[in-house]
């Protein structure tokens, strides 16, 4: 099973799984990249997987069931384009003989969910749209810092080895603002050198792993009092676990 980040947009990653046959996609902003991305590999487009109802997940959506007859499947409590099979948390699918797990995760919008997996021979995959980014998170467009700590705290209690498929190409940016935050997690600036590495041959920095991002990301690590520590110097008044995740959160707004 091969595992693919189709660039769309300016930053956007339109991730496709595929055996060679058959192929889903998850966050079609697009339809192009993706349809040329079916041509090149003579892949048939099984099923189409949406995060959250923000267009630059959901644009290409129709072009592509249309043409393709993939089945479409999104989280129950948004407004999505078209016929779709309604998601909630707890919910198991099996696209391309897999089991992938829906797991909801309010925050940046309000039914945001991701998708968790299994997959034979090789490491698990999540695709988590704009939750959770490789030293970073979402904005909170609909949900409150609650229910987004919540959300991330699930996932990073996955599997260390699971790799993280996020949905933008936020990393280098991401990683100035945990520099900030943590000036001496040694682990964070040995990530930084290998991803401005990657960044300047054009190549994506994902998917990171979870292990990594609890090594990484400041959104995973604010109940860590160096993490509580540092946004204290800002914000005093932030003591209690949500409070500091919030504080972290409009730091970064600022950043
Ligand atoms: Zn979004
Ligand atoms: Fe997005």
């Amino acid at each position: 099973m091969k595992l693919i980040p189709i660039p769309a947009f300016d930053d956007n990653y339109i991730w496709m799984l595929h055996d060679g046959r058959r192929a889903l996609v998850v966050d079609p902003g697009d339809a192009d990249p993706v349809l040329a991305a079916l041509q090149q590999g003579g892949l048939a487009l099984e099923a189409i997987l949406v995060t959250h109802h923000h267009g630059d997940h959901t644009g290409g959506v129709e072009i592509l069931r249309k043409s393709t007859g993939a089945q479409v499947c999104g989280p129950a409590l948004e407004r999505m384009p078209g016929p779709l099979q309604r998601l909630s948390d707890g919910d198991v699918i099996g696209p391309l003989g897999l089991r992938l797990e829906v797991l909801l995760v309010p925050g940046h919008t309000a039914g945001h969910i991701a998708y968790w997996g299994q997959v034979s021979g090789a490491d698990p995959v999540l695709f988590c749209g704009d939750t959770l980014f490789s030293a970073g998170c979402g904005r909170l467009f609909e949900g409150t810092p609650a229910q987004m700590l919540a959300s991330l705290t699930r996932l990073a209690a996955l599997p260390d080895a699971t790799r993280v498929c996020c949905a933008h190409e936020y990393t280098l940016s991401s990683l100035r603002f945990a520099v900030a935050v943590e000036p001496d997690n040694a682990d964070l600036l040995a990530y930084q050198a290998q991803a401005q590495v990657l960044r300047q041959q054009r190549l994506p920095t994902l998917p990171s792993t979870i292990g990594l991002e609890k090594a990484v990301n400041p959104f995973l690590r604010t109940h860590l009092p160096k993490v509580a520590h540092a946004v204290q110097q800002r914000n005093p008044d932030a003591r209690d676990p949500v409070s500091v995740f919030a504080a972290l959160r409009t730091w970064k707004d600022q950043f």
